[in-house]
Parts: structure tokens; C-alpha cells; sequence
């Protein structure tokens, strides 16, 4: 079960911001709330011909700066918590990239590994069918998070279509390139940490030859930041997935990684070519960049101290607790924050959001020319806020958001 308190753990990092922006307090009073979150109970048929039923939340987060935005996850420790937690950070992910989106998150508390694929299409569309009324392409966006893909966008952007009698592909994004999808959406939360990265190597103070990366979590994200940072010669020194942890110093085989998990075995099962390790060994692995890939809270207090990398690129969202964040910058470990460093997907999923309203689609090349202008030019701001202010990258990115959201909070005027 995910923490209790992380929304308020969440909300430190607002008032850190706050000290060095001059903003109305009314501003902070409306960031540190969720505007609705709706709980339903999800029941199902199950191929067996018996019923279960699943929780089920959507959060709209805050909505000043656009419709909400934000995937959906499945995962048996989800709570309310957690998706308003998530959905606050989306808040705060889109103020940062200028994308014209409040925040948003949804969960269905299962073990999607549970389930036949029947099993799954079914609550997938029991989600939208229970969800309608507060989705939609205008109101809110949703896409794919944790343990939720492609064929599950697809199949809930047919309910929401069916449900209103006509096509509205933009009602949800990270869809089956069929179904209306961008191209280069599948990878573009860890292409985005990965221009990061190469556009602040020298800053960061990185190798630009024999680059060591440790990737903990290796889902989506983190098996793409792996094939991305191989692709410029980085070696693969340690990965691991729910599961366990392999290592190898002088790099793991990755092809023989990926070609593990795409058989849905575990990077234990494969030949690695590397050592098993637990999961604290990998966090205090020695390397140049470490990329927490999948879930919340996984450099904390008691193990923080250990880590060793020069970078840690938050490819999740949430994976260090703010006690953590201050041990890292007291050791002088520069954190890439996550709502930075994991907004190219949420960046491409506007670029889909974009295409489908227009109807025009625009080449892998387009894609790729224009997520990598926004990481930069933001990656470019909130450096320079952070060197400015003398403050961490993740005050200087929250600094950043909250001038956006604030102007936008105050041009709405006193209604909202
Ligand atoms: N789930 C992703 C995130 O946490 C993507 C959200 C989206 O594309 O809307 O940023």
C-alpha cells in the first residue's frame, strides 16, 4: 500500500517553491487540493462466469491552465491517495512544459497479471463506461501509466466512441497507431529524459564517452532509456525489474534483457550476462546516471545515503521521497526532476491530442524535432532558475510551474 501521507510529502515541494516567488497565497490554497475525484467500484465478468468487482478513482487535479491530462494506472496498491498525489503532479508537469493542460490520474486497483486479456478489455471499457461523464476531449484526457498500454487506450477510446455514437479519438492518447496514435509516443517518456540528459551533459558535468546508466524498473520507460542510452554508446551497468536486479560493470547484454520481457519473464530469467544483486545493491550502484523507471518512493531515508550515481534521472514519477532528496543534494547528486525529466510523455501525448483534432498526422521526424525543442527550452529555464536562485533543479522546475499557474490562477479572475 502506497503511503498515506504522499500528497502532503508531495505538497513540501510547493511551499519549497513558494519561498522564492512572489505569488498570492490564494494561488498555493487552490494548488493544494484536488478539484473532484470521483471513487467507483468497477464489477466485471469474469471468464469463469463469476463477478468481481475492482476500485476505481479519476482525479481532476486542477484544470486553471486547460482541460485535466493524465494516465491511468493499474496496480493492486493503488488508493486515493496516490492517484491524487500523481494527478497533482501532472498539475505541475504540464505548467512546467507549457503544455495547455491542468492535471489528472486514474487507477484501477487490480493485478492486471491476474487477468485473461478478455478479462482485461472488460474493465477496461467498465473504466469509461463508469467514467464518461467526466472524460472527454475537452474536459479530461487520460493515457497509458503504470502496467496500462496501447491495446488498453485502443480499446477505451472504441467505449467512449461507442458510448457517444461517433469517432472522438482525442477523448484519450498513447492509442494504437490505428486508432489515431502519434507516432513516437511509445517512447517518448524516457526519449524525453534521454534529450535531457544529452542537452546538460556538460553541465551535469557527464562523460560524453563510456557513459555508465543503472535503470531500476524495467517497463516501459526504463527498457526504452536503456535501448536510447545504448544507442550513444552508454553501457548498460545494472537493471532491474519487480522481480530482482542484475549487474554487470562492464554492461549487461541488453538485447537479451528485452528480449526476456518481451517474452514476459522477469531480467532474472534472461542471459544477462551480468550477477544478481538485491534492489538496495542496484540504487547504490557506482555509475554516471541512475534512472528510477517505475514506481513512487524508491530512494528514501534509508537508502538514499548509498546512492552513488553523479545523476539521477526520474524517468517515474515520485521515486524520491523529499527526506532522500535532501540527503542526495547534501552529497551533491544532482536529481533530474520528474516532472522535467518524464514530461516528454505526456508532451507527445499533446502532440497526439494536436494531430487528432486535426486530423493531420505528422511524421516520427516532426515528433521527435518538436518534444526535443520543448525539453531543451524548458531544461534551458529551469537550469538557469536553479543556478540563479541557488536552489535544487526540482525547486527551480516547481518555481517554474507555479509562475505559469499562478498568471493563469490570476487571469481567470475571482471566480475560479
Ligand atoms: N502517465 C504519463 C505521465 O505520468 C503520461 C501522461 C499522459 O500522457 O497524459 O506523465
Amino acid at each position: 500500500m502506497s503511503n498515506p501521507d504522499i500528497l502532503q510529502a508531495a505538497l513540501t515541494r510547493l511551499d519549497d517553491a513558494a519561498r522564492h516567488v512572489q505569488i498570492d497565497s490564494d494561488v498555493l490554497e487552490k494548488l493544494k487540493y484536488p478539484r473532484e475525484t470521483m471513487k467507483v467500484r468497477l464489477l466485471i465478468r469474469m471468464d469463469d462466469g463469476s463477478r468481481k468487482s475492482f476500485l476505481a478513482w479519476r482525479c481532476r487535479y486542477d484544470d486553471t491552465r486547460g482541460p485535466t491530462k493524465g494516465g491511468i494506472r493499474f496496480h493492486p496498491e493503488s488508493t486515493a491517495e496516490e492517484v491524487e498525489t500523481l494527478a497533482f503532479w501532472m498539475t505541475v508537469k504540464c505548467a512546467v512544459t507549457n503544455l495547455p493542460y491542468g492535471g489528472g490520474k486514474g487507477a484501477v486497483r487490480v493485478d492486471p497479471k491476474s487477468l485473461s486479456k478478455a478479462e482485461l478489455e472488460r474493465l477496461s471499457r467498465a473504466y469509461v463506461q463508469a467514467f464518461a461523464s467526466i472524460i472527454g476531449p475537452d474536459r479530461d484526457i487520460p493515457a497509458p501509466d503504470v502496467y496500462t498500454n496501447a491495446m488498453i487506450m485502443g480499446w477505451m477510446s472504441d467505449e467512449y466512441s461507442t458510448i457517444r455514437g461517433e469517432p472522438h479519438p482525442g477523448v484519450i492518447t498513447g492509442k494504437p497507431i490505428a486508432l489515431g496514435g502519434s507516432l513516437g509516443r511509445d517512447d517518448a517518456t524516457a526519449r524525453g529524459g534521454f534529450y535531457l540528459v544529452g542537452h546538460l551533459t556538460e553541465r551535469l558535468g557527464l562523460p560524453t564517452e563510456g557513459l555508465r546508466v543503472v535503470v531500476q524498473g524495467f517497463g516501459n520507460a526504463g527498457q526504452h532509456a536503456a535501448r536510447l542510452f545504448r544507442s550513444i554508446g552508454a553501457k548498460i551497468i545494472g537493471v532491474s525489474d519487480s522481480r530482482g536486479a542484475v549487474y554487470a560493470s562492464g554492461g549487461l547484454d541488453l538485447d537479451a534483457l528485452l528480449a526476456a520481457k518481451n517474452q514476459g519473464r522477469s531480467v532474472l530469467d534472461a542471459e544477462h550476462g551480468g550477477k544478481a544483486i538485491s534492489a538496495d545493491e542496484l540504487i547504490g550502484l557506482e555509475t554516471d546516471v541512475l534512472v528510477p523507471s517505475a514506481m513512487e518512493d524508491m530512494i528514501h531515508e534509508g537508502n538514499a545515503n548509498t546512492v552513488k550515481a553523479r545523476v539521477v534521472l526520474e524517468l517515474a514519477n515520485g521515486p524520491i521521497t523529499p527526506a532522500a532528496d535532501e540527503i542526495l543534494a547534501k552529497k551533491g547528486v544532482i536529481v533530474l526532476p520528474d516532472i522535467l525529466a518524464n514530461a516528454g510523455g505526456v508532451t507527445v501525448s499533446y502532440f497526439e491530442w494536436v494531430q487528432n483534432r486535426q486530423g493531420y498526422y505528422w511524421t516520427l521526424d516532426e515528433v521527435h524535432t518538436r518534444l526535443k525543442t520543448i525539453i531543451e527550452r524548458e531544461g534551458d529555464v529551469v537550469w538557469n532558475i536553479a543556478r540563479d536562485k541557488d536552489v535544487t533543479l526540482r525547486t527551480a522546475a516547481y518555481i517554474h510551474a507555479l509562475n505559469r499557474l499562478a498568471t493563469a490562477i490570476e487571469a481567470h479572475g475571482t471566480q475560479q
